[in-house]
């Protein structure tokens, strides 16, 4: 499968004050040289605790943050330091919170058709037509466009989100936590509505969520990262099967198992994640690592092939 994206070796570094009333300037390193390709027609989850950089590698995905050092591609173009033609129309994003990320003021109908608007695509009438098609691919009912967002459901609002999204013909959609903010029972039917577009319109995805039970529903492959660095990346079977990197394992511990004749040794994580204005020398997970040795606290393991398919950043591979 050719890479739709591919970031190569990006990192993005942020100034932020910090200490008492702002005081000290400080630099926060949220992504550190990842490199990731999102195969075309694939679902790539991202997961990692709160901190770790999922949403900045998810902003850098879709442009609207640029990376200090590395490159990314959209179908092998550069994206910096022009966006690729349509790039804006090609790749979208879904955002985590439904209720902040719909204009209030706002009827559904002009939330899903602005970027019609915006970009010119064709008149009144085709825009209405277009919108109506829309609501009824998300589960929505073409009536629903004269409605405001405060009308609809957090489950409902994250389908106008989806809708909106889909209206410029996406080919890749980045969901940064899409169901997080939702209740449980809702989460469930916006994943199934995910797969069940990406199987109508040949989407990609890159996942981003701190819910492993999630991304498992979700994504062909999951990429793992800690600190701003990626620590594995497995196809989902393998990953859940065999976790490589002892903080996959860790992660994956904490998820509850179907089978209770299977469940796996919880390997509890010790201590709190470091703080990223100071981060572990050599192996970021280090300190925490209940198989740390040797080298692990001075050098920065390699991104290695660990088996077919399987790549991992840890001493023990
Ligand atoms: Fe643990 Fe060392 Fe592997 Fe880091 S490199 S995850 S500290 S064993
Ligand atoms: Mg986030």
């Amino acid at each position: 499968m050719s890479a739709l994206l591919e970031l190569d070796g990006v990192s993005r570094r942020y100034s932020v004050r910090d200490g008492l009333f702002g005081s000290r300037r400080q630099v926060v390193r949220a992504v550190t040289d990842v490199s990731l390709a999102v195969p075309q027609g694939a679902t790539l989850g991202l997961v990692g605790e709160s901190g770790c950089g999922k949403s900045t590698l998810a902003r850098l995905a879709v442009a609207l943050e640029r990376p200090d050092e590395g490159r990314a591609l959209f179908r092998g173009e550069s994206v910096w330091p022009r966006l690729p033609a349509d790039f804006r129309r090609q790749v979208q994003m879904v955002f985590q919170d439904p209720y902040s990320s719909l204009n209030p003021r706002q009827k559904i109908g002009g939330i899903v058709g602005e970027g019609l608007v915006i970009h010119g695509v064709g008149d009144a009438a085709f825009r209405r037509e277009r919108v109506a098609e829309l609501l009824r691919m998300v589960g929505l009912s073409p009536a629903h466009a004269a409605r405001y967002p405060h009308e609809f459901s957090g489950g409902q609002r994250q389908r106008v989100a989806i809708a909106r999204c889909l209206a410029l013909e996406p080919q890749l959609v980045v969901c940064d936590e899409p169901v997080s903010a939702l209740d449980v029972s809702v989460q469930a039917q916006i994943v199934n509505l995910l797969r069940d577009l990406q199987e109508r319109l040949g989407l990609t995805y890159l996942f981003v969520s701190h819910d492993l039970s999630v991304v498992g529903s979700m994504c062909d492959e999951v990429a793992v990262m800690y600190l701003g660095r990626l620590m594995e990346r497995s196809p989902r079977e393998a990953l859940f099967a065999e976790p490589l990197h002892p903080y996959a394992k860790a992660l994956l511990s904490a998820v509850p198992v179907p089978d209770p004749g299977k469940s796996r040794k919880r390997e509890k994580l010790r201590g709190e994640p470091p703080s990223p204005f100071d981060p572990p020398t050599g192996c970021p997970f280090h300190p925490r690592c209940p198989s740390a040795f040797g080298p692990c606290p001075e050098i920065f393991p390699a991104w290695r092939e660990a088996a077919p398919g399987r790549f991992v950043s840890c001493h023990l591979y």
